[in-house]
C-alpha cells in the first residue's frame, strides 16, 4: 500500500459504501476504505474491489495515513452513535482543515452540533444525505451536502462526477447550506417519499377494491400513469412490481404473498416531528407514516374487521368498461393532486427551518437534486424547478401558475375519489387529508374563530376582532359571573 495515495477515504463497507466507493474509483479517484469489522475490508479488496484504485486497510490510522492533504473521509455508517463513535476513533489522525463527512441517515440536528464541535478543533465537518439506495450509490446517486462551506470546494469534484446526472447533464448534487441544512433536505426527501409510495399504495387499494383490478390491470394501469404527469420512478417499479411472480410459488405474484405490515426506519417520523416542531401542516406524508403504523396493527385489524360495521367495497365492480376507466382517470388524478400537496408542504416545511437557522437554501436547487437518482426521482420535480426558477421566493408550490391549473384540472376526479373511497369504506387518508388542507388554504374564513372563543371562554385565552385594529386582545366575560 502506497501512503498518502488516496483521494478519499470511506469507512463503513455495507450496501452503500461498497457502492459509492466503487463508483468513486470508477470516475477516476483512489478511494481508501476500512470497515469495523475487517473481515469486510478483505471480502471486498478480494471481490468487487479487486484489481481497482481501491486501498483496504484494517485501522482507521492506517486509512487515515494513506489520505492525500486535506483528508476527507467519509463515513456511512449506520446513523446513531456509530457515527459519534467512528468520528472519535479518527479525529486523533486528522490535522486541522481535514474533512470528515458523514453520508448516512443522520437527524439533521445531530449534524449542526458535531459540526460545531469539529470546527472548535479546526476541522470541517460535511453532513451529506445520499439517495438512491443500492443501485443509486453504484451508478449516481442524489446527493445533498451542507456544513462547513470552505470543505465544499474539495468535495464538488468528487461528488458532483459521483451524482446522477439529469438530461442537460448537470448533477443532482449542489451545496445546500449551512448546519444539517443537508441531512434536513435529505430527511425531508425521505418524507416525501413515504408520501408518495402511501399515495401509490392507496391507488392501488382503490383499483383492486373498488373495480376489481387484478395484478396485470393494476400493472397496466401504472403503466399508463407513467407515461403523464405521474411518470417517476416509484410507478415504474410499481408497475414491475405487479407482474412479478414468486419463485416457490410460481403460479403467485410475489406482493399477494407478502404480508400487509409496513416498517419504517424513522425518516418520515422525523420529518414529521420538524412539521410539529415548526407548526407547519405536513398532513400527507403525516398520514402517510400513520398508515404504515395502522397497518403494522395487524392483530388489532383482524380483530376489527370482524366486529365493526362499515361498507364493504366492490360496489363498482358492475360498471361497464367506460365507467370504469373514468373511475381509473379519477384516481390517477387524486393522486397526481395529493403528491402536488405533499411537495408543496414538503417545500414550506423547508423554508421555514431555513427561516428559522439561517439557511439560504437555493428551492430550485433541491428540486434539481431530487429530479435524478433518488427514489422520489420524477419529472414532476423539473417543474417544481421550473417553478422556482420563475420565482425564487415562492411561498407556496400551489401559487405558481403551472401548479395550479394542475390541481385545479385533477380537482374533479381527485373529489370523486375521496367520495367513492367513503362510501364503499376504502381507506385513502393520504388523498383525503391533502384535500383538506387543500380546501382549508382555499379558505377565506376557517372556523377558528369559534376555537378562540372557546379557548377565551375556559381559559380567558383572549381573541384578536374582525372590527378592530390587528393584535389588540379581548376578552369576554361568557357566563356573566363576577
Ligand atoms: P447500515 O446497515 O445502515 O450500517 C451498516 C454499517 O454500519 C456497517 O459497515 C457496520 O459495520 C457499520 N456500523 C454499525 N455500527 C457501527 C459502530 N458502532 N461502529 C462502526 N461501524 C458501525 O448500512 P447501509 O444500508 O449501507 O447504510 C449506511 C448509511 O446510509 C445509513 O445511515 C443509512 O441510513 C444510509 N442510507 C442507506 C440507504 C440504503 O438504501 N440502504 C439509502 C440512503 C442512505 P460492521 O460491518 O462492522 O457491522
Amino acid at each position: 500500500i502506497h501512503t498518502m495515495s488516496a483521494d478519499i477515504g470511506l469507512i463503513g463497507l455495507a450496501v452503500m459504501g461498497e457502492n459509492l466507493v466503487l463508483n468513486m474509483e470508477s470516475k477516476g479517484f483512489t478511494v481508501a476504505v476500512t470497515n469495523r469489522t475487517t473481515s469486510k475490508v478483505d471480502d471486498f479488496i478480494n471481490g468487487r474491489a479487486k484489481g481497482k484504485k481501491i486501498n483496504g486497510h484494517h485501522t482507521v490510522e492506517a486509512l487515515c495515513k494513506d489520505l492525500k492533504k486535506p483528508r476527507k473521509v467519509m463515513i456511512m455508517v449506520r446513523a446513531g452513535s456509530a457515527v459519534d463513535q467512528q468520528i472519535d476513533q479518527i479525529t486523533p489522525f486528522l490535522e486541522k482543515g481535514d474533512i470528515i463527512i458523514d453520508g448516512g441517515n443522520s437527524l439533521y440536528l445531530d449534524t449542526t452540533e458535531r459540526q460545531k464541535k469539529l470546527e472548535a478543533k479546526g476541522f470541517y465537518y460535511l453532513g451529506t444525505g445520499v439517495s438512491g439506495g443500492e443501485e443509486g450509490a453504484l451508478k449516481g446517486p442524489s446527493m445533498m451536502p451542507g456544513g462547513s462551506h470552505p470543505a465544499w470546494e474539495h468535495l464538488k469534484p468528487i461528488f458532483q462526477s459521483i451524482a446522477a446526472k439529469v438530461e442537460d447533464g448537470s448533477p443532482c448534487c449542489d451545496w445546500v447550506g449551512e448546519q444539517g441544512a443537508g441531512h434536513f433536505v435529505k430527511m425531508v426527501h425521505n418524507g416525501i417519499e413515504y408520501g408518495d409510495m402511501q399515495l401509490i399504495s392507496e391507488a392501488y387499494h382503490l383499483l383492486k377494491s373498488l373495480l376489481g383490478f387484478d395484478n396485470e390491470k393494476i400493472a397496466q394501469t401504472f403503466e399508463e400513469w407513467n407515461k403523464g404527469d405521474l411518470d417517476s420512478y416509484l410507478i415504474e417499479i410499481t408497475r414491475d412490481i405487479f407482474r412479478k411472480k414468486d419463485d416457490e410459488q410460481k403460479d403467485k405474484y410475489v406482493v399477494d404473498l407478502i404480508l400487509d405490515s409496513a416498517g419504517q426506519k424513522g425518516t418520515g417520523k422525523w420529518t414529521v416531528n420538524a412539521a410539529l416542531e415548526f407548526g407547519m401542516p405536513l398532513t400527507t406524508i403525516g398520514e402517510a407514516v400513520f398508515a404504515r403504523c395502522l397497518s403494522a396493527q395487524k392483530d388489532e385489524r383482524v380483530t376489527a374487521s370482524k366486529i365493526l360495521p362499515g361498507p364493504k367495497p366492490g360496489l363498482l365492480h358492475g360498471l361497464s368498461e367506460e365507467e370504469k376507466q373514468k373511475h381509473v382517470d379519477s384516481i390517477r388524478d387524486a393522486v397526481l393532486a395529493a403528491k402536488i400537496v405533499s411537495y408543496t408542504q414538503g417545500y414550506v416545511l423547508m423554508r421555514a427551518a431555513a427561516k428559522e437557522y439561517g439557511w439560504k437554501l437555493n428551492y430550485g436547487g433541491v428540486a434539481l437534486m431530487w429530479r435524478g437518482g433518488c427514489i422520489i426521482r420524477s419529472k414532476f420535480l423539473g417543474k417544481i424547478k421550473d417553478a422556482f426558477d420563475n420565482k425564487a421566493e415562492l411561498e407556496n408550490l400551489l401559487f405558481d401558475k403551472y401548479f395550479q391549473d394542475l390541481i385545479g384540472n385533477a380537482q374533479e376526479g381527485w373529489r370523486r375519489t375521496v367520495i367513492s373511497a367513503t362510501t364503499n369504506g376504502v381507506p385513502a387518508p393520504g388523498i383525503s387529508s391533502s384535500l383538506a388542507y387543500y380546501d382549508g388554504l382555499r379558505a377565506e374564513i376557517l372556523p377558528a374563530n369559534l376555537i378562540q372563543a372557546q379557548r377565551d371562554y375556559f381559559g380567558a385565552h383572549t381573541y384578536q376582532r374582525l372590527d378592530k385594529p390587528k393584535g389588540e386582545a379581548f376578552h369576554t366575560n361568557w357566563t356573566g359571573h363576577g
